[in-house]
């Protein structure tokens, strides 16, 4: 028997990898966070920001006022927007390379660089290095993201120390988002301890070479978290965006498309077509490996967004996780081809890091899932989505965006 148990209002369980609770009425930690969003006074609570990010103002325009991650995707253009438009700041853009850009987050980030007239700082880590850290974490943990994860979390906050640019500007807190794993009233803010437990899966770049001797200094140095001393001699601080803001990402890039021409992308393993369309992995192969480890994929944490923000039912929610968490990813082989390796064998990587709780093999070869969207009860209808929400996720470009189906390895940009 499983003692998976499931929230009665959205789709997550108490297996969810951040931690989750329910109470007394079945209802989880996620969603009860979630009801704040519409009873906290959101106009008191911009003022509060806007009162935080005061002393940050460079004095004599000398320097910027704060440092802005960016990717080509996923709230970079509601963030900058705030942080330019509506607090008048003067950001640093930082960005980490992944590699897997797609031509469409090329074009985002060349599109949001140029219509914000922002500075903007890139890192490439070099190729062979990142290759070894993705092939070694695919081989440990099954995880083809902790490179980008690690460099993306932790640039800014060495360009913070470099540039002597203290305050750090996110967008929302996943924790917070997902799990309700904080208030939006804590007013969290951006932790070593955090990022290692949960982004980093529980390993930092100096945990890396004490497990794979087939990694050296010279590969991981670059995503080592600057020390305390280091931090604190600046008063390095990072704060989240959505604990000021009433954080919705359908609405938002619905309004960045609007105003900035931000470009979407359909992926065939959800029905979001705003996130991650700078990469040609994350909806794909990293989404399989997380449907494979967890249960679940992207599209539950899409879901239980929109049924918390009351756009569609529980029911409509389960129809879209049934019809697309099985889809089987695309742009495989470009990453074989990255990677080096023979499709059989990423085969029998994935199979590996496959979860028993999840996942049975009756026959050699053959498995089945019983993962969380098959141990729900209640029926799935999608068919019954209302027409608004089906139009409003259309995306309005491809990941090719008009170019070939090739990795970007550096995007000098095109708008
Ligand atoms: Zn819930």
């Amino acid at each position: 028997m499983s003692n998976t148990q499931f929230c009665k209002r959205c789709l997550y369980s108490t297996d969810h990898p951040l931690g989750l609770i329910l109470d007394e009425e079945g209802i989880c930690s996620g969603c009860r966070i979630h009801e704040e969003k519409d009873t906290l006074n959101w106009h008191a609570r911009w003022h509060a920001l806007e009162a935080l990010v005061k002393p940050y103002r460079s004095s004599n325009s000398s320097n910027y006022d704060c440092i802005v991650p960016v990717s080509g995707a996923q709230d970079s253009y509601y963030i900058v927007h705030l942080v330019k438009e509506r607090l008048g700041l003067n950001p640093l853009l930082v960005t980490y390379n992944k590699y897997f850009n797609t031509p469409l987050g090329i074009r985002n980030l060349a599109n949001l660089r140029i219509r914000f007239n922002c500075d903007a700082l890139c890192q490439n880590v070099n190729p062979v290095s990142v290759r070894n850290i993705t092939r070694s974490t695919l081989r440990q943990f099954g995880s083809i993201y902790w490179p980008i994860l690690a460099g993306q979390t932790v640039f800014p906050v060495q360009t913070a120390v470099r540039y002597k640019i203290p305050l750090i500007i996110w967008g929302a807190h996943q924790g917070l988002e997902q799990v309700g794993m904080f208030s939006h009233e804590h007013e969290v803010e951006m932790t070593r301890r955090y990022r290692k437990d949960h982004d980093l899966m529980g390993y930092e770049a100096d945990d890396l070479l004490t497990i794979f001797d087939t990694l050296k200094e010279q590969d991981i140095w670059q995503y080592r978290y600057p020390d305390d001393y280091e931090l604190n001699a600046i008063g390095v601080r990072g704060i989240y965006l959505g604990n000021y803001v009433r954080w919705d990402p359908k609405a938002q890039h619905e309004e960045m498309i609007r105003k900035y021409q931000y470009g979407s992308a359909a992926f065939a393993r959800t029905f979001d077509c705003y996130d991650y369309v700078d990469c040609f992995n994350y909806m794909n192969l990293h989404d399989q490996l997380k449907l494979m480890k967890h249960g679940f994929s992207k599209v539950t944490d899409h879901a239980c967004r929109e049924i918390r923000h009351g756009r569609i039912t529980r029911e409509q929610g389960l129809g879209l996780v049934r019809r697309h968490e099985q889809v089987q990813p695309e742009y495989v082989p470009q990453f074989l081809d990255w990677m080096g390796v023979a499709e059989k064998s990423l085969q029998f990587i994935m199979d590996q890091h496959k979860n028993k709780k999840y996942w049975k093999q009756p026959e050699f070869g053959q498995w089945e899932y019983g993962g969380w969207s098959t141990l729900q009860h209640g029926a799935s209808c999608e068919s019954s989505l209302d027409a608004e929400f089906t139009e409003a996720f259309q995306a309005n470009s491809k990941l090719e965006n008009g170019r070939e189906e090739k990795y970007i390895t550096v995007g000098k940009g095109f708008p």
